[in-house]
């Protein structure tokens, strides 16, 4: 009798975090029990990311974990999603623990494929180009925020990134499945969307008869979810038409996560951005008029290659500028398959350090002092769950984390700042919603 427990660990962006509920989703359907840790476990499925070379050798580092396990008992172990996706057929060579290889999409074969494996007791890799959108039923990580893919892939080939390689090109998904996914969390009880996508407001240039992101994005605000998030937008493929939506709807969330990258033109034409640092402002500025108390978020990657310190100073200036709400930084790390790979990492270990530091330094002070701003005011919080030290955890419609005393989890409420820090703010529960 082969055990049916199945145990998943993922890596990587919000898409994987949602392809592994989708993963969830058919190895539920396909009987088998999920349970939370390798020792419990009869399959193990690792759901790998590529981005940063780190991320990389930390699913690395839990094979070796499975390994142990595997010298006590018999149990599948089955690795893909971008990584897999990537190395293929040479992660069986490399690792003797990993039973099958399984790619970025068509996850809803993982379980013929476990049993393929056990029953021919054969290794495979199975990961053919990344095609269509996997339609599984989910396991969703959470009642409150339900994730819906609205795009897969990426057609910008960013020089650096990986992505584009392992997940194919952008396909867009069409409007009614992602309408009726909509409703369907909507009758589940969520209070909250996220629309995702590596590109989302390159929605339905693959498919011009599907529409734009706009009008996507108005058509998911009015099935009347009380709240619809949307990320990555590219700040290239950024039109007045979503700004306008972000504008009149008032049920989609006052954050927008664009992505700069860097604050100098000269690295972000050797990047393939498509855009400077004077149309990335016009953006941010013209959202900002639209959208009173707009949080804009980034990503920015410090130490591409060429970098010079008059350059880094040019994002450092860009963060001044902009005063994001938060920064997600990385020091640069080379990918194969890109095209930046080609050309010399020469910006050495210690600088990419140094300067990733003081971009993490200047920000803090600048999310501590925006953070500030909203003591004594009154800020309606969606909690999602329990935090770390006491009281309930959520987020404000601008995407800031919540900390309060009387929250409960699935519910608005109007909270009352009290605290702020680096990373949020804190208060306490003054009435309940809904
Ligand atoms: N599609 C989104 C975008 O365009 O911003 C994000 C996709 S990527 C998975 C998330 C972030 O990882 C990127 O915004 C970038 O900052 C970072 N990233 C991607 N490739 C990288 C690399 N080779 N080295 C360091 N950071 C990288
Ligand atoms: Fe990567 Fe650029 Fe596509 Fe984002 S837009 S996934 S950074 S290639």
């Amino acid at each position: 009798m082969i055990g049916k427990r199945v145990h998943i660990e993922t890596w990587g962006c919000q898409m994987n975090i949602h392809q592994s509920e989708g993963l969830a989703g058919v190895m539920l359907a396909a009987g088998y029990e999920p349970v939370d840790r390798i020792e419990l476990a009869d399959v193990v499925l690792f759901n790998g990311c590529m981005v940063r070379q780190k991320a990389e050798e930390k699913v690395y580092g839990r094979i070796g974990a499975v390994m142990e396990e595997k010298r006590r008992r018999d149990v599948t172990l089955g690795v893909g999603g971008c990584l897999g996706q990537v190395h293929g057929e040479s992660l069986l060579k490399r690792f003797d623990a990993i039973d099958f290889v399984f790619g970025s999409s068509g996850h809803d074969s993982v379980p013929d494929l476990v049993e393929r494996v056990r029953a021919r007791a054969s290794r495979v890799a199975a990961c053919g180009p990344p095609s269509g959108i996997d339609e599984t039923p989910f396991v969703r990580r959470s009642a409150v925020q339900a994730m819906v893919t609205i795009t897969e892939g990426c057609s910008n080939y960013c020089s650096y990134c990986i992505v584009p390689h392992a997940r194919g090109p952008m396909r867009s998904r069409a409007p009614e499945p992602i309408l009726r996914e909509v409703e369907a969390a909507l009758d589940a009880g969520a209070s909250e969307v996220l629309l995702l996508g590596q590109n989302v407001n390159a929605y339905g240039r693959d498919r011009p008869e599907y529409g734009t992101f706009a009008a996507l994005l108005a058509r998911v605000a009015g099935t009347g979810i009380r709240r619809v998030r949307f990320t990555t937008s590219h700040p290239r493929d950024m039109t007045d038409e979503v700004i306008d939506v972000l504008a009149s709807a008032e049920n989609v969330c006052r954050h927008l996560h664009l992505p700069a990258q860097s604050g100098c033109d000269r690295i972000l034409a050797e990047m393939n951005r498509g855009y400077t640092v004077d149309r990335y402002l016009e953006i941010v500025d013209a959202v900002r008029r639209r959208v009173e108390g707009l949080n804009v978020t980034t990503d920015l990657i410090v130490g591409y290659p060429g970098e010079t310190e008059e350059d880094f100073r040019r994002t450092m200036a860009l963060i001044d500028r902009v005063r994001y709400g938060s920064v997600f930084a990385a020091k640069y790390s080379p990918r194969p398959l890109t095209r930046s790979v080609r050309v010399e990492d020469d910006v050495p270990e210690s600088v990419k350090g140094e300067r990733l530091e003081r971009v993490l330094l200047r920000q803090r002070r600048i999310a501590l002092e925006e953070n500030r701003r909203f003591i004594g005011r009154e800020v309606e919080v969606l909690f999602e769950g329990a935090a770390r030290n006491g009281g309930t955890v959520g987020r404000a419609d601008d995407h800031r984390t919540v900390v309060a005393r009387g929250g409960t989890i699935g519910q608005f409420a109007a909270v009352r700042i009290e605290g702020a820090t680096t990373s949020g703010l804190s208060g306490a529960v003054l009435i309940h919603q809904r």
